[in-house]
């Protein structure tokens, strides 16, 4: 018999309060760390350290693996009725508590509530997505395969899976993986990014409150050493991963190679192309809104924008008035537009292409060295580079910072091959009013995203979100039918009720006709 919590309604505090250390969410309760490891969790608003979080020892890991192994087999054998009442509850928690789970991401990463709540809400949808899961499970059924003989399909889930998240959307990653890789009856194990960890706990506890049962979903914080105890668990089915490129290639590489399913998302590098014939003011609204919203750290912000013809000036011009208004400062404070980087290093090593830029012959528009809010805060402002060539270290590298980088195209050709030459293969826009050439370039363009007239193609959660080229490892992008498949096996069930008295021993090949 299957065993599922009822839902509770007590919940403990949310691990916000300065000085408090994030543990690990073992067996559907915290558990402290005891590596003797931490690391510093700052609010980068005002550069102070906020907390430490726990990092995990390989015996922890491993505490965590057994935790899900044991709870696997009733969480397959629950009924996808009462699967789908708790991921209901889980969508309904999530939503009721969205502005609790914002103020994690706005007080540990630093982007500001109207950014955190979009972040929110796009997980959420994952989650609506996940509760649809009675029908996303269904199989084929083909009768009379042969005389008497049915054949059927079913999709089982794998056993322990596990999600290795980035820094950047420390709630709606974790989403993307669990909201299906739980429905489809897996139990999952969370490594969340060791810069802003509150928020993954936060969403353990409402689980638990939605019925979860205790250890169809944990948490080990940590480290590279966490990391690669997951690569390596033999009980570990699966691993998904978002990041950046190098480490993507290495899970893909190390989990691939201990026999696990992996798919690994990396960096990226999007351009926005802007043909002649486009809308300057809304193409300039969209580069400066997809450009330096959650201060560029997000892997489909706009980071190269391509300004085919005589659009360059104009466009560049349209930007650049609307640079000065836009308000960076701490989260907290009514009416901060953009909020700080994650942390100084990320902060200062952004900063080093405006300066690498301006050496290597870029021209510097917007200097957001000089625009920054006084304070020890993991600040800069909104900055522009006119003039970038596919040489300079600002286009060859992922910034991931707002630092926009204009490169000028003499055509339509010219500007898709900037875009396909490129290694990451992630998002791309292309802002036009013809529809000929936005149809020719969905057909030419080599990335898995695209936005016509859209600066920021992130699917809905009925689709699946995935790049090519350096920006994915593996087969299977992330969430939406894609993920369904990935945290299932196939099983192709043939099936015969013969007469006994028909029975006969035929050592010849089974034929069908
Ligand atoms: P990151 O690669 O540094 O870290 C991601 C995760 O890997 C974290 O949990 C971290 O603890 C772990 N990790 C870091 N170094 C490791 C190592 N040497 N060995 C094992 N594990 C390690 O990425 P980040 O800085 O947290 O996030 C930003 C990056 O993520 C950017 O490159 C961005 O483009 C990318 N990203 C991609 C997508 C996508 O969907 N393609 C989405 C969000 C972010």
């Amino acid at each position: 018999m299957t065993q599922v919590a009822e839902p509770t309604t007590e919940r403990t505090a949310v691990t916000s309060a300065t000085g408090a250390t994030v543990p690990h969410w073992i067996g559907g309760r915290r558990v402290a760390g005891t590596s003797g490891r931490r690391g510093p969790v700052f609010n980068p608003a005002t550069g102070e350290l906020a907390r430490e979080v726990d990092f995990a020892s390989i015996e922890e890991v491993d505490a965590a693996v057994a935790a899900a192994k044991a709870a696997f087999p009733a969480w397959r054998a629950t009924s996808l009725s009462k699967r789908t009442e708790i991921m209901f509850r889980i969508r309904n928690l999530v939503d009721t508590h969205r502005k609790d789970i914002a103020a994690h991401l706005t007080a540990e990463h630093g982007k500001v509530p109207s950014d955190a709540l979009g972040e929110v809400a796009r997980g959420v949808e994952n989650l609506e997505f996940a509760c649809g899961i009675a029908h996303l499970l269904k199989g084929g059924y083909s009768e009379q395969a042969s005389g008497g003989v049915d054949v059927y399909q079913i999709r089982q889930p794998l056993g322990v899976v596990a999600g290795i998240t980035p820094f950047n959307f420390p709630a709606m990653v974790p989403m993307w993986m669990f909201a299906n890789a739980i429905a489809c009856g897996n139990t999952f194990i969370l490594k969340p990014s060791e810069k802003d960890p509150s928020a993954s706990l936060y969403l353990a506890e409402l689980l638990k409150e939605a019925g979860v049962p205790d250890g169809v979903f944990n948490v080990v914080n940590g480290d590279k050493v966490a990391v690669d105890r997951i690569l390596e668990h033999p009980d570990i089915a699966a691993v998904s991963f978002v990041g950046s490129t190098p480490i993507a290639r290495y899970i893909y590489e190390t989990g691939t190679r201990n026999g696990k399913r992996v798919q690994a998302l990396g960096g990226a590098k999007n351009h926005m192309i802007v043909l002649p014939d486009a809308d300057v003011e809304m193409a300039a609204d969209a580069a400066v809104s997809a450009g330096y919203g959650s201060a560029g750290e997000r892997c489909m912000a706009v980071s190269v924008l391509v300004a085919v013809g005589d659009v360059a000036d104009p466009l560049v011009e349209a930007i650049k008035e609307r640079l000065p208004k836009v308000k960076v400062g701490d989260g907290m404070e009514p009416g901060s537009e953009m909020g700080p980087l994650v942390t100084r290093e990320h902060r200062d090593k952004v900063a080093s292409y405006i300066e690498s830029g301006a050496g290597q012959g870029a021209t510097v528009v917007a200097d957001g060295r000089d625009s920054a809010p006084d304070g020890d805060g993991f600040f800069l402002g909104v900055s522009l580079l006119d003039d970038v060539t596919t040489e300079m270290d600002a286009y060859k590298d992922e910034i991931f910072g707002p630092v926009l980088s204009v490169v000028r195209a003499k055509s339509y050709d010219e500007a898709v091959s900037l875009v396909n030459d490129n290694p990451y293969g992630n998002g791309v826009a292309l802002f036009t009013r013809d529809g000929g050439a936005a149809r020719q370039f969905q057909f030419d363009v080599n990335a898995g995203m695209v936005g016509i007239n859209v600066p920021i193609p992130v699917p809905v959660a009925y689709y699946s979100f995935g790049g090519w080229k350096a920006s994915l490892f593996g087969d299977s992008h992330a969430y939406g039918p894609e993920s369904i498949h990935f945290y299932t096996r196939g099983k192709v069930v043939t099936s015969r009720w013969p007469d006994p008295a028909t029975s006969k021993v035929d050592l010849g090949f089974p034929q069908t006709r």
